[in-house]
């Protein structure tokens, strides 16, 4: 076959279909979203030409330079799954469809401040840091609901469900546990019942651990290197600490 990335996306797909099957869920409840941070854009065209609908970006300016490609194909969705500072907010909301790393209240205020002006709203997801890693962004588990609470006040942003990353380079059980504990975060903040509040999607899993994911109740998948293929920067480079330039307030 010529399209490298169409063998890679078909692979992942019938991973995904017998992850579904082993836990007796419906392939239609969980859909793939493709993590295209430092992929070039032929590569994104071959999975668009592939069928793949669905990208989500960590980087503002990567968003914009992919943008104008992305466009000739109506049915492509962009959602935004990095750490977001909040002097970007501008740049991203104009993009995308759904915000996956929504971790703190003042992220909420300037999303709020920008979609107002463009009298506009936004779907978003709240990030939780399940594994406790100083590395990760998102906000402990103990705070999640607080926070659900908090945004839900902002009648731009539609919270629609939570977001992790499990632990990496962790044996099966500790990933997996990261997964459960978004899933009763998620059974808990519906029993409070906020006004506005869906929690119906569950964004967790990427290449390493989808399958685990998926059976433990993800109903987003972020897959890139099992497509793409390994990239040139570490991801530590998108994660790290050190990228905390608006804090945590
Ligand atoms: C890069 C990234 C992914 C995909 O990671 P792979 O291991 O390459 O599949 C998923 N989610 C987020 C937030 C990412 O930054």
């Amino acid at each position: 076959m010529s399209n490298p990335v169409e063998e890679n996306l078909n692979a992942v797909r019938r991973r995904m279909e017998r992850a579904c099957q082993a836990s007796g869920r419906s392939v239609a409840d969980v859909k793939l979203l493709l993590a295209t941070k430092t992929v070039p854009l032929e590569k994104l065209q071959m999975a668009m030409q592939a069928g793949a609908t669905l990208f989500g970006e960590n980087k503002a300016q990567e968003l914009r330079d992919k943008f104008p490609l992305m466009r000739q194909y109506s049915e492509v969705e962009w959602h935004f799954i990095g750490h977001l500072q909040t002097n970007k907010v501008k740049d991203v909301v104009k993009y995308v469809t759904l915000i996956h790393s929504v971790d703190r209240l003042k992220l909420g205020q300037a999303l709020d401040r920008q979609l107002n002006k463009e009298n506009k709203t936004m779907d978003i997801l709240v990030q939780v840091n399940t594994s406790y890693e100083e590395s990760k962004f998102g906000i402990p588990p103990e705070g999640a609901a607080e926070l659900v609470e908090q945004l839900s006040r902002f009648e731009t942003l539609n919270i629609k469900g939570l977001m992790t990353i499990g632990k990496l380079n962790a044996t099966n059980d500790e990933t997996r546990h990261c997964f459960r504990l978004l899933k009763s975060l998620q059974t808990q903040i519906r029993e409070q019942q906020f006004p506005r509040v869906e929690m119906d999607i569950l964004s967790m899993g990427m290449s390493g651990d989808f399958e685990a994911a998926i059976e433990e109740g993800a109903t987003i998948v972020r897959v890139g290197t099992s497509v793409f293929g390994q990239r040139d920067l570490p991801d530590s480079y998108y994660w790290n600490e050190n990228l905390r330039q608006d804090g945590g307030g």
